[in-house]
């Protein structure tokens, strides 16, 4: 029913349905627990075999309503929020990969995700092997083992801008039965729904455009319900064999559809527990509600913002797929016809000190750890994020030690660019 809506209408209406005299604003189910009448229907609660909630580690009302505005927004079957983005990444992954397995990332990827697939979850006897982007299928393909159960990448690349083929490494990873999962936090649904394109789960940091306003970490996975699962029992045995801490359960079986995310509920969250809080969700729904009209004003401040900048005598070079120098363009008007995303990288021909220089200029951009929000806002990721490093592991980090990224706010573009041009007089 809600799939005949537009993502307009969606965002502020999806999730939360009022009965007669309910109240009109999704409430804060702020209960860790539920009451039932009966031990037996408790019982049968835990057995799965009756749905309800009854604690909030693993299921709040307040929780699902949101989980299911993005899950429509995203055209998926099911969804749940994390206490993180990088939870959410992680409960992704390891929902379909266990000690042996093995995963495909992009080089590219968040640097929080990196760190959590190459570094820990390879303490964890995942391991991974490390693909370009860019590479063709042929080299694609090549990286594959038999053990290998998922493709790991970024619409949008943080902070590189990287464009993903979605189609080509959709294909790529269905070859070898194994699923895609993409991570959307830079385009947000609004702007691409990789589901549409052959990605199989996708991952959110809700923390970034979603909640908006740089007030809460937070993280959802949605399933497209599009991978059969029950067709590799062998591949997937926690989703097609049996669940004994369930009593037996085959998720599969049980929940159709559903099973993944089911499983990632009620097996990963109940062990691992990295909800997010109702009061958060909350807001998180608030940022929701207008996420149809923020992003489409970041994307056109950012463009702007971007002509700007590449027009400047002092700036070396700019980085955004929303501009036709970028070698991403066609890729981002294949797949983000409306826009890309508010955040730009250049670097300017004065280098790295006349970076640190700029930035200490600035007035309405803030010097923050911090992307996606309505506030511009401005990080010198070899100077912050990435400062322990020399120039030549920054090099092999694929960071430019003078890359400054932008994350461009909804204010008025006039007053971003006023603000730019003063920085860089000094330059
Ligand atoms: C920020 C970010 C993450 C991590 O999210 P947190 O909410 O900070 O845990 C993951 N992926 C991408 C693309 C991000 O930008």
């Amino acid at each position: 029913m809600d799939n005949t809506y537009t993502k307009e209408t969606l965002c502020v209406q999806a999730g939360w349905k009022p009965g007669n005299g309910e109240a009109r604003v999704l409430p804060i189910y702020q209960s860790t627990t539920f009451k039932y009448e009966t031990s037996e229907q408790m019982g049968r609660l835990f057995d799965l075999e009756e749905e309800g909630y009854f604690y909030t580690r693993l299921q709040n009302p307040t929780n699902d309503c949101v989980a299911e505005k993005i899950c429509v927004l995203e055209g998926g079957v099911a969804a749940m929020l994390t206490s993180s983005g990088q939870a959410a990444n992680h409960y992704a992954i390891f929902n379909i990969c266990e000690a042996g397995d093995h995963v495909i990332l992009s080089s590219t990827v968040y640097g929080g995700t990196f760190n959590l697939i190459a570094v820990t979850m390879k303490k964890m006897g995942i391991s991974c092997t490390i693909v370009d982007p860019d590479s063709d299928a042929e080299t694609l393909h090549a990286a594959f083992l038999p053990n290998t159960k998922c493709v790991v990448a970024e619409t949008i690349a943080n902070p590189a801008l990287v464009v993903l083929d979605i189609e080509k490494f959709a294909a790529v990873a269905h070859a070898h039965q194994v699923p895609l999962i993409v991570d959307n936090t830079f385009a947000t649904p609004i702007n691409c729904n990789p589901f549409r394109w052959g990605a199989d789960i996708v991952t959110h940091s809700t923390t970034k455009y979603m909640d908006g306003h740089a007030m809460c970490v937070g993280g959802a996975i949605v399933d497209s319900g599009n991978f059969d699962w029950s067709l590799y029992p062998d591949k997937f045995p926690g989703l097609c064999r049996p669940d004994d801490s369930y009593h037996g359960v085959v998720y599969t079986e049980r929940f159709g559809k559903k099973a993944y995310i089911t499983k990632a509920t009620v097996q990963l969250m109940r062990d691992l527990g990295s909800i997010q809080s109702p009061q958060n969700a909350f807001l998180l729904n608030v940022g929701l509600e207008t996420l149809h009209l923020r992003v489409p004003r970041h994307c056109e401040n950012a463009l702007r913002t971007a002509r700007f900048l590449e027009n400047h005598e002092r700036v070396a070079w700019v980085n955004y797929p929303g501009l036709e120098s970028s070698k991403y363009y066609e890729l981002a008007k294949k797949y983000m016809p409306k826009g890309t995303c508010g955040v730009i990288s250049f670097g300017l021909k004065g280098g790295r000190d006349a970076a640190a220089g700029m930035m200490d200029r600035l007035k309405l951009a803030a010097i923050v750890t911090h992307v996606a929000d309505v506030r511009t806002c401005v990080l010198h990721p070899a100077s912050h994020t990435h400062r322990q490093m020399n120039e030549q592991q920054l090099k092999e980090a694929g960071v430019n030690p003078e890359l400054i990224r932008f994350s461009v706010g909804i204010e008025s573009a006039e007053d971003i660019i006023a603000d730019l041009e003063q920085a860089l007089k000094g330059c």
